[in-house]
């Protein structure tokens, strides 16, 4: 008799867990509430293949200083593209928007063809994975920590995932592997460890987009080289938004935006941006000066 309420109690701890979990990444991206409300006709987001269009738009925080200025760009399904430029040029402003966090001043933003301003914002989100800049990690076992990108997935599917995002050989030097307990009170991950678990989390959800937002301390060339490979495996057949702080994590984008002062100054492929000689070019040679 007793059986059923404790294994219901431990769903209900289990499914307030894995909320906590999105609703503390989430306010770590937002650092503040959402206030935006689902339009009263709202439908529910149909991905398609995953084409991301934003068309002329222009926002601000507050009114007195514009942010992002007449931006507009194309996603092309399965395509990777990555958004450079200085700090505060307003990468992360697109992400918010993207999620929906804000809405444009003018213009607008639509997945697939449908206006993110008429979908509701639940259907949004489950349809695009983040990886963040700094991931939360549990008291719990690494396992767990990963099935939270999708509480119903089988054991074989976390194992999947867990190789898929190069994570199982730093796993098999674990005292107890997989269930060895992480977190605040139990093993603590490097920065690149908690980004692999975050990739696995999302190769669990297999979104149609995913978004990923480069941590900007340097990462040790292993950890980023596992990183970018394991980033590859997720962006297979998906289509990918990274926000990327070192050029040569995105060499092999399919286009890279390159940002100031919130407009589109630049836009093209690694090649073609340093051909033309311009902005991408100088931080690209900076960033070469600095690496030698
Ligand atoms: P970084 O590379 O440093 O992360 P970024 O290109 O991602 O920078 P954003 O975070 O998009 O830049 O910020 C663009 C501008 O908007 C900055 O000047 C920032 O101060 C401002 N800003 C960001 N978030 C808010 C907010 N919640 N309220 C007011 N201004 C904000």
């Amino acid at each position: 008799q007793i059986f059923m309420p404790l294994n219901f109690l431990g769903f209900v701890y289990r499914e307030i867990r894995g909320s906590l979990a999105n609703i503390e990444n989430l306010f770590k991206l937002l650092d503040r509430t959402p206030q935006v409300d689902d339009s009263q006709d709202a439908t529910t987001l149909v991905t398609r293949e995953g084409r991301i269009e934003f068309e002329q738009v222009s926002f601000a925080y507050h009114d007195d200083r514009p942010i992002l200025s007449d931006v507009s760009f194309t996603v092309e399904p399965g395509s990777k593209v990555a958004v450079v430029g200085e700090s505060g040029a307003g990468k992360s402003t697109l992400v918010k928007l993207l999620f929906r966090f804000y809405d444009p001043a003018s213009g607008r933003i639509t997945i697939d063809g449908q206006n993110i301003a008429d979908v509701t914002q639940h259907s949004l989100r489950q349809h695009i994975g983040i990886v963040p800049q700094d991931t939360v990690l549990f008291n719990d076992s690494i396992f767990e920590n990963i099935r939270y990108g999708r509480p119903d997935a089988s054991e074989e599917d976390v194992h999947e995932a867990i190789r898929l995002a190069h994570l199982d050989q730093f796993i098999s030097q674990l005292p107890e592997g997989a269930q060895t307990k992480v977190g605040e009170r139990g093993l603590k991950l490097s920065g690149g460890e908690k980004q692999r678990v975050a990739i696995a989390r999302a190769i669990l959800k297999r979104p149609a987009i995913m978004v990923f937002d480069e941590a900007t301390s340097s990462l040790d060339s292993q950890s980023e080289q596992a990183i970018l490979r394991a980033l590859r495996e997720v962006a297979k057949g998906h289509t990918s938004l990274v926000i990327a702080h070192r050029l040569s994590t995105i060499v092999d984008a399919d286009k890279i935006l390159v940002m100031s002062q919130g407009r589109l100054i630049e836009h093209g492929n690694h090649d073609a941006l340093l051909s033309q000689q311009g902005v991408y070019a100088g931080l690209w040679q900076a960033q070469q000066k600095q690496a030698t």
